[in-house]
């Protein structure tokens, strides 16, 4: 039956595409999972087949992302937007300080919702530029509660390839929703990250957060329970029904990424597809313009203009009608963009760069 269904080239960014042997099998389980009957969003969150599950899922992104053992990984709910208040409820403590980078729209927000919190440095500002870059130079307060960034900003298209250096003693906390585990990430190195599942790893309704364990001494106990990374710690992240469906699908896409070659095999690929596309802009005679600077190019979201809105308005209605989805940039930037997560295949990029080469000619 699958080889009939017409699937999109998927450029969406986020809720993204999935792989689609990932789909087939939740499909062929979604009545019946593991001969018990019930679909895994009609069960318990207590059952054992769940409790298997759920582990075996954090077992194998703890295997991927060589994960430490004093790290604890949370399944959590709220989208990233609610890690933005929660990581400066837990993590700062009152009083303190805390630096934010800010290189686009997602550790912008991040430094809005810990003002309304708490006192906030911005340690960096790449809005002159109109986010296209890393930052250069940090302003870093030696004091800082912690060093906050975003490891990829998914609407301006800016990658960190290299991960900041905070001040001795200052922890580092990154926002990395859009680009967790399409390359390998030295999870040593940061305090705390995060990642909303919807871009690389499942669907949305799952936050996950790897949170090394000595931060918990940080977390005030009078939180809203939900709000304490403690809780979510403690009770290894059932302190309530959790996203189960969400949960089921990352475990699902943590088999796929392992059969892929781990994160090295992820990286490999994720990087030929973002040749082939960046390659398609530099080689167009400044038709095609890339936002970002070549150091910062995003690997996972390709932003780039035309000549004019006109011709860009054009090029993602031709796009669509060839089953190329999600290519209009997002409405606070403009554009195009192009999310090439993981589940995007060569291929895809291969049509992508066909119609751009096609579109010039006519156009240019
Ligand atoms: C998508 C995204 C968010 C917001 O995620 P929600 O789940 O919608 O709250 C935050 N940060 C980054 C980097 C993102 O890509």
């Amino acid at each position: 039956m699958s080889e009939t269904i017409k699937r999109a080239h998927n450029f969406n960014a986020g809720p993204a595409g999935l792989p689609l042997e990932v789909m087939l099998q939740a499909q062929s389980e979604l009545l019946d999972y593991k001969g018990t009957g019930m679909s895994i969003i009609e069960m318990s969150h207590r059952s054992k087949e769940f409790e298997a599950m759920i582990n075996e899922a954090e077992a194998d992104m703890r295997e991927l992302l060589n994960i430490p053992a004093n790290y604890k990984v949370m399944f959590m709910q709220g989208g990233a937007s609610l890690q933005f208040a929660m990581v400066p409820m837990n993590l700062r403590p009152a009083g303190a300080s805390a630096d934010y980078i800010v290189t686009g729209v997602w550790s912008k927000k991040a430094v809005q919702e810990a003002q309304k919190l708490g006192p906030v440095h911005v340690a960096a500002d790449l809005k002159a530029s109109n986010y296209n870059a890393a930052p250069e130079n940090l302003d870093l307060d030696p004091n800082a509660a912690y060093l906050y960034y975003c490891s990829n900003e998914t609407i301006h298209g800016v990658e960190f390839f290299q991960e900041p250096v905070a001040p001795a003693g200052v922890p580092l906390i990154c926002d990395t929703s859009s680009d967790f585990m399409s390359r390998p990430l030295d999870v040593s190195k940061y305090a705390y990250l995060y990642a909303g599942a919807q871009k690389n790893v499942g669907p949305a309704g799952v936050v996950i957060g790897i949170l090394r364990e000595d931060m918990l001494e940080r977390v005030p106990a009078n939180l809203p329970v939900m709000l304490d990374y403690k809780v979510q710690a403690d009770e290894k992240s059932l302190y309530n029904t959790p996203p189960c469906f969400s949960i089921y699908m990352v475990g699902l896409v943590m088999k796929w990424i392992k059969k892929m070659g781990g994160l090295a095999g992820i990286e490999a690929r994720n990087t030929a597809k973002a040749n082939l596309i960046y390659n398609a802009i530099d080689n167009s005679g400044g038709f095609y313009k890339g936002h970002a600077q070549p150091a910062a190019r995003s690997r996972m979201n390709v932003t780039f203009r035309l000549p004019s809105e006109e011709l860009e308005d054009t090029f993602a209605k031709e796009a669509k009608k060839l089953n190329m989805i999600g290519l209009k940039g997002h409405r606070s930037v403009g554009g195009l963009r192009a999310s090439i997560y993981n589940a995007v295949e060569l291929s895809d990029l291969e049509v992508l760069v066909g119609f751009m080469k096609e579109f010039q000619q006519k156009n240019g």
